[in-house]
């Protein structure tokens, strides 16, 4: 017995991978610090816990409608009405175990041998992989630091073959931050008016986290002529604080959500009844402490990216939105550690940070563009000092 093809095609999650690394050595009693989580260090909002202790002690412990409650629908048709102007029935809304699972949903529902799918670089690191596993190919295209980290529209033109399913949008992004104006999305919607067999996944998972008063918006609110062909991507992981939930969530066009759903009813069955009631409590409640959380991670932002500019050899952006920072350090490259190691990759300098300065960051090379390295900053003030200083005195010390 061997694995599956599909599965020779894919890797294990690279962040997921140094995470567990990092628990392994603070059980070792190691004093690492960890930047290279994909999760908000605040806790799930008490009133969306009580709602979850509530949904126990009415019995809704059994199984439910496959992709979602009718409350649960109900609170995400609300949603996307009331943050994103996109109106959408019950029957194009699908509930899903995770936004990492809307993605697989729609890819494996969709994509045959041979399709193509867009995916911006760099990127977050399920995306490719949910395509290869579908037997699809992602086509990558390279959005740097002198771009902002935003794919421009005659790139997208240029990307676009016969042969494209999807392109994949991410804004706020997961690893660089960087999050599309309403000019920028209509720029591209332009691109993709004159293709209408591709479709467009806007992952929108970090809608509420957006610095300096930026205005979030997404594609199919900006350019409603891709409303039909645009699927809209969300979920309570990042916003709420409920990574461990497991809800995400899309609107889109009901054959496609009935697709969805048809794979669900045949793998996961309906996410978990609690955590659905949780989302509800989550969508529908007082949403006025997200504001607060994003100007917290403000604070850390500017922190965390004047402190890293401070590092010889270290260029850091200054992202509009997410928990991130995507750092470039090319002159590093080519330097030796006081142990004498080369320090020949992104890679490379990710291991010396971590054997040397006990921080723990994501090489860029997981996210397809290098040499970089992607910092989550959800992690408190103090710790965030104390990692940059670690990082800054490594830095000094290659030669
Ligand atoms: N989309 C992006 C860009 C992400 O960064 C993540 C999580 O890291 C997700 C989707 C999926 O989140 P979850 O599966 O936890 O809901």
């Amino acid at each position: 017995m061997h694995p599956s093809a599909a599965l020779a095609r894919i890797k294990p999650s690279p962040t997921l991978a140094i995470t567990t690394r990092v628990q392994e050595l603070k059980r070792a009693g190691v004093d690492v610090i960890g930047l290279g989580a994909g999760e908000p260090d605040f806790d799930t909002p008490d009133f969306v816990k009580e709602a979850a202790i509530k949904a126990i002690r009415d019995g809704q412990t059994k199984y439910t409608n496959v992709d979602g409650t009718p409350e649960l629908k109900a609170a995400i048709v609300a949603k996307f009405a009331r943050d994103n102007g996109l109106s959408y029935t019950p029957d194009q809304i699908s509930v899903n175990v995770g936004g990492k699972h809307t993605l697989f949903n729609a890819i494996v529902a969709t994509v045959d041998v041979g399709d193509e799918v867009i995916v911006p670089a760099p990127y977050w690191v399920s995306y490719p992989d949910v395509v290869l596993f579908a037997g699809g190919t992602p086509v990558f295209v390279a959005a740097g630091p002198e771009q902002g980290y935003k794919l421009r529209p005659e790139q997208l033109e240029a990307a676009i073959t016969p042969r494209t399913k999807w392109v994949i949008l991410n804004s706020p992004s997961n690893p660089t931050g960087a999050a599309y104006s309403a000019a920028e999305l209509k720029a591209l919607g332009e691109v993709l008016e004159r293709h209408p067999h591709v479709w467009i996944f806007a992952d929108d998972m970090y809608e509420h986290i957006l610095y300096d008063g930026f205005e979030f918006t997404t594609i199919a609110q900006v350019c409603p002529s891709l409303y039909e062909r645009t699927l809209t991507v969300n979920g309570c992981s990042k916003a709420y604080a409920m990574t461990g939930w497991r809800i995400g969530y899309a609107g889109g066009a009901s054959w496609l959500i009935k697709a969805m759903s048809k794979l669900q009813s045949q793998s996961t069955s309906n996410p978990c009844s609690i955590a659905q009631a949780a989302a509800v409590a989550a969508l529908n409640g007082d949403q006025s402490f997200l504001k607060d959380r994003a100007a917290a991670f403000q604070v850390r932002r500017d922190l965390v990216v004047s402190m890293l500019n401070a590092a010889e050899g270290i260029t850091c952006p200054k992202p509009e939105g997410a928990f991130y920072v995507y750092p470039e350090f090319s002159a590093l490259i080519g330097k030796t550690t006081p142990s004498g190691k080369l320090i020949d990759s992104d890679e490379a300098f990710v291991a010396y940070l971590l054997d040397d300065a006990k921080v723990a960051a994501v090489q860029g090379g997981a996210f397809g563009l290098s040499p970089a390295m992607r910092i989550s900053y959800a992690t408190s003030d103090a710790l965030l000092r104390e990692a940059c200083e670690r990082i800054q005195t490594a830095c000094a010390n290659v030669r």
